[in-house]
């Protein structure tokens, strides 16, 4: 899947770095265009893709705090600029923008949603995001900001994928001392994703092609990703168990929303050389995968690699009625309202009023 990344704020302009330069490291060729929005300057200027500066009028090149509000209105007001930058480089054969935020502070929670929506105007490729979340324990704010940005970005962008930053980080190590680790763990993880189906080498018919990743993004949802990897055997016939333990570690304690497992509908990519990709083995990982999240619309299919291991990638589509889901929204209302609320019905979350759109 061929795309191009605009991230917005700190933590989206470090994780589209991470992101381009995985995909340059390992000669992919998804990601075709790579830019950093922020109205903090000191934040741009530690990058080394390109970067647009926001808001100088109205904060000086200093940021927006923890105001999402202002991070909204901002992007309102330069959106123009951002969208001369992105001039001539989403070509036609761009298949998705991605907008990526960290969605609990003030410049992309407040920024990303913006931006969905005027670049959805303005091309006619989908627009998708990929939203990060914050860990349990960030503060009220992170998850007050948090909520209000995703209710509206999953009304702007045509499906959000989501990290918890409680998800990919190592045990032990504090959010905050694991932000480059979670950040090359996204870079991996949605890298090969969006690298699967641009694959050149061994093509075959179990090859997984771009069109089953986009199709799995359905329209309104959020999805999360599941990843896990293991040594492989040089004989595919050797494979097939630890293709479907792989793939089994990636649903239950991979993916980027821990616990979730409910999907409408979900991809399985198993990625390794491709003498050791056991057909027999993906199509039984994928049979689990359908099992396992009562969706009986699972695609399966390789992604030939030259690695020495065996990895699974679960995309999981509409994982907003997973009990993850349901508590993040629960937090969010919250740290909003400073009152607790009783929990809805499964599915309520972005129906009730209680948490505010952004605009
Ligand atoms: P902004 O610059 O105002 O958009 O705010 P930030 O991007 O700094 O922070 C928003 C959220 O992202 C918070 O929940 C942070 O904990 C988180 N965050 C900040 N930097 C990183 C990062 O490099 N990686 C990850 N995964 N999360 C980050």
């Amino acid at each position: 899947m061929k795309v191009v990344l605009v991230g917005v704020g700190q933590a989206g302009g470090k994780v589209t770095q991470a992101l381009a330069e995985f995909d340059e490291r390992m000669g992919f060729g998804a990601v075709r265009g790579a830019l950093a929005v922020n109205s903090a300057k000191a934040d741009l200027q530690s990058l080394s893709i390109d970067t647009c500066l926001v808001g100088q009028a109205r904060v000086n090149g200093h940021g927006v705090g923890g105001d999402n509000e202002l991070g909204a209105e901002i992007m309102q007001e330069d959106v123009g600029e951002v969208m001369g930058k992105l001039d001539g480089r989403i070509t036609a054969e761009a298949e998705g923008i991605f907008v990526v935020a960290g969605l609990g502070g003030g410049t992309g929670s407040g920024g990303a949603p913006v931006l969905a929506r005027e670049l959805s105007r303005i091309y006619s490729v989908p627009v998708y995001a990929l939203g990060v979340l914050p860990g349990r324990d960030e503060g009220a704010l992170y998850q007050a900001n948090a909520g209000r940005s995703l209710k509206t970005l999953v009304r702007e962008a045509e499906s959000t994928l989501l990290v918890d930053n409680d998800a990919w980080h190592g045990s032990g190590d504090s959010v905050g001392d694991a932000f480059d680790a979670i950040n090359d763990a996204i870079a991996q993880r949605v890298g090969l994703l969006l690298a699967s189906g641009e694959a050149v080498d061994g093509v075959g018919e179990s090859v997984v092609d771009s069109s089953e990743v986009i199709n799995t993004f359905r329209e309104g949802e959020i999805s999360a990703l599941g990843y896990a990897s293991a040594a492989a055997s040089e004989d595919s016939a050797d494979n097939i168990n630890t293709a479907m333990s792989t793939a089994r570690q990636a649903l239950f304690t991979g993916t980027s929303l821990p616990d979730a497992r409910t999907a409408d509908a979900a991809l399985l990519v198993v990625a390794g050389k491709p003498e050791a990709l056991p057909r027999k083995g993906v199509e039984r990982a994928r049979r689990m995968v359908e099992d396992e999240t009562g969706s009986l619309q699972v695609r399966g299919g390789d992604f030939p690699l030259e690695s020495d291991r065996l990895a699974a990638l679960v995309l999981l589509s509409g994982v907003e009625r997973s009990e993850r889901m349901e508590e993040f929204m629960q937090r969010a209302k919250e740290a909003n309202s400073g009152e607790t609320e009783r929990p809805g019905a499964p599915g309520d979350q972005f129906q009730n009023d209680e948490l505010e759109d952004l605009f």
